[in-house]
């Protein structure tokens, strides 16, 4: 009999142990997860009201009962077990703990009050443990930064009605907070152009159908882009970016979401909390200030270290070449590869590395 430690039980993890555990009865797997509940950003990252996405949870179940598969939940690697227990009880180790913090923009007034990581944010209205009881104080205003699908999911939720989060997995407490916002302007912002947004298609497309807000994309940025030398996707998503532009509604709902392109974030201003965006046009260097109340940043994540695991200090995730940490030590997911990547990505990543594994413990 083989053993096999994972180390976190999210997509990655899950989907690792349960390629191992079909193809090879003879491997007993143990899942060391932080948390007191498994599957990580399926729950803690999908947003609530995407509730067909987070389905794949059904899935990532029946792995864990398996036989062969054991869950330890509440159980911190570097905190409750250390690597090197690990590395003598185990005959291989693999790290898919995901990537839980947030990025930083890196610039002046980045600590003040109303200034929130998307990670935190998106932990606090899933209700992850970490941050349920951040109480975000967003007001009127709200920046986010970022041009991925984080962004606008986040976007989407606050500019929701009651009645459209009925079905949402929202806790009582954040049900209550989104209910009672006063929010009337959402500004997404980027530092490039409409061709590198990483949005999809239907992610886009849903902000065009709220009830009490209206999407404003400056026809001037999108009107004359190119989209010849682009992949089908994203022309796609230029297409809807130009029909928003095209349909530049005057002001009749209470929420208003603003795209801008260009903009590059020089910093943040407020007295006792958030004031103001200093910007400037990545192209022209014509700076600009945006009014804001609160200001949330999507711009990716990096790994936390782990107490005696190499890590990569310029990539901000597990030292590892071609997913190998050390001998006999792996890793996979999103602390392999960096944030990037849907939750079917991983599980292609997981059969590149149990196909490895398999071999190796022929
Ligand atoms: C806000 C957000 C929204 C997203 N929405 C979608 C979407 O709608 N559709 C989609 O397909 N993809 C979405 N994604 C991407 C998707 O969630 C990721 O591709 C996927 O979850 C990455 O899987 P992972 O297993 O590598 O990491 P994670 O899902 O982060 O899992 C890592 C696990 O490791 C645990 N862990 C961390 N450190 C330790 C430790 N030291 N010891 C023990 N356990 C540990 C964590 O608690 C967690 O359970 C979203 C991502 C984010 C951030």
């Amino acid at each position: 009999m083989h053993s096999i430690a994972i180390i976190g039980s999210g997509p990655s993890g899950c989907f690792l142990a349960e390629i191992l555990a079909m193809k090879h009865p003879a491997i007993k797997i143990d899942l060391y997860e932080r948390l007191s509940y498994p599957f990580g950003l399926a729950v803690n990252g999908v947003a609530p009201d995407h509730l067909h996405t987070r389905k794949v949870t059904e899935q990532l179940q029946k792995t864990l009962d398996r036989p062969q598969v054991t869950l330890h939940c509440n159980t911190q690697v570097g905190r409750d077990i250390s690597y090197d227990q690990l590395k003598s009880n185990y005959d291989r180790v693999i790290f898919a703990v995901g990537a839980e913090q947030d990025r930083k923009l890196d610039i002046p007034g980045e600590e003040l009050t109303g200034v929130y990581g998307s990670g935190v944010f998106t932990r606090w209205y899933n209700h992850h443990p970490d941050a349920h009881h951040l109480n975000p104080v967003l007001g009127s205003k709200v920046g986010i930064i970022g041009h991925g699908n984080v962004a606008l999911d986040i976007a989407r939720v606050l500019a929701k009605t009651s009645h459209e989060h009925e079905k949402s997995d929202l806790s009582p407490t954040v049900r209550s907070a989104l209910a009672n916002n006063t929010i009337e302007e959402i500004h997404i912002l980027g530092r490039r152009g409409p061709k590198e947004v990483s949005f999809t298609l239907p992610e886009l497309t849903e902000l065009g159908s709220l009830t009490r807000a209206q999407v404003y994309v400056p026809t001037d940025h999108v009107d004359q882009v190119d989209v010849s030398d682009l992949p089908m996707s994203q022309q796609k998503v230029i297409q809807q970016l130009q029909r928003f532009a095209e349909q530049n509604p005057t002001r009749t709902t209470q929420i208003k979401i603003q795209f801008h392109f260009n903009a590059t974030p020089l910093s943040l201003q407020g007295e006792n909390g958030l004031e103001a965006l200093n910007l400037k046009h990545t192209l022209s260097g014509q700076p600009s200030t945006l009014k804001l109340d609160s200001l949330i940043t999507a711009i990716g994540y990096q790994t936390p270290r782990i107490d005696g695991v190499p890590y990569d200090d310029a990539k901000k995730r597990l030292a590892h070449h071609d997913s190998l940490i050390e001998p006999g030590v792996y890793c996979v997911g999103w602390c392999q590869r960096g944030p990037q990547g849907v939750i079917p990505t991983n599980r292609s990543e997981a059969m590149s590395l149990a196909r490895r594994l398999l071999k190796e413990l022929e």
